[in-house]
């Protein structure tokens, strides 16, 4: 496959405001590519699009799922395919081949599910005739690599710590051995402690797997955890894009120059 992962060319999106509201444009002409098998993480304070262009690179948009983002202009290609084309989430084409950790991903598990029975969903979604004992080996090698006890898969989401609940809506996105992994702040909320070692584990099932992901992220150290590459996003724009100690050393926007001393202040 030589497609990229990702290509956005001149990219915007919005919302539309319900009940007479105005829309809201969020991302305005973005660009960029996410090469095969490789990790682009997305910085930038609250507010400047990373969920919004997450959920777009998902396939979430307003043509797949009610009160989806729009995509107002430009271009979109996951894996290959036109987002703009995408019909319902449910079975379109990417539903199967993206994992997608949403923001607060732990609130997103079914309550009345275990943590065997939410991680293997995708599963069954997939392919209503899986056999009930392959999802079982699949899901606990998932919860294995995102180091859980296979004591937790019993579990309901309300006995698990926060950072537990993220770790099984990550196994979750993983559970189809995506080609693309969407990570929206996948660690927010949890201890840094914990932290440290999700990422860690996300890292190495990355290295083992080969997929390429975007990780949307609003902590630098979290950043060299896990990619190489950055882009800063900054009021819906990009502001900074290349390698994550390029476009730190040659800041051109304020806003990349703040990071840049911020990142300095905490390194020293
Ligand atoms: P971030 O993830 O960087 O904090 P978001 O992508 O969530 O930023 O938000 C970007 C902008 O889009 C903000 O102005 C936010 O208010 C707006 N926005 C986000 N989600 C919605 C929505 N569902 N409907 C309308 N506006 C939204
Ligand atoms: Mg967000």
């Amino acid at each position: 496959m030589t497609e990229p992962a990702v290509r956005a060319r001149d990219l915007t999106l919005r919302y539309r405001g319900g009940g007479g509201s105005r829309p809201v444009q969020a991302i305005t002409g973005l660009t960029l590519d996410i090469a095969p098998g490789e990790t682009l993480a997305i910085l930038g304070d609250a507010g400047s699009g990373k969920s919004t262009l997450a959920r777009a690179v998902a396939g979430y948009t307003s043509r797949s799922v009610p009160r989806g983002v729009e995509i107002a202009g430009g271009a979109l290609e996951v894996l290959g395919v036109d987002v703009r084309r995408l019909h319902r989430r449910d079975d379109d084409e990417l539903a199967l081949r993206v994992g997608y950790v949403p923001q607060d991903a732990g609130l997103v598990l079914d309550p009345h599910l275990t943590v065997a029975e939410n991680v293997s969903l995708p599963l069954f979604q997939r392919d209503r005739a899986f056999s009930k004992s392959r999802a079982g080996g699949i899901v606990a090698e998932a919860i294995d690599a995102m180091h859980l006890t296979l004591a937790t898969m019993p579990k309901y989401p309300h006995e698990l710590s926060r950072g537990q609940r993220q770790r099984v809506a990550i196994a979750r996105a993983l559970v189809l051995d995506p080609e693309l992994l969407v990570a929206d702040e996948a660690t927010a909320g949890v201890d840094a402690t914990v932290r440290g070692s999700i990422l860690g584990h996300l890292a190495e099932v990355q290295r083992r797997r080969g997929f390429a992901a975007l990780v949307v992220s609003s902590e630098i150290g979290e950043v060299r955890r896990l990619s190489h590459r950055l882009a800063v996003l900054h009021r819906g724009a990009i502001v900074g894009m290349g390698g994550i100690d390029e476009v730190l050393d040659a800041p051109a926007h304020p806003y990349v120059h703040r990071l840049a001393e911020l990142a300095r202040a905490r390194a020293s």
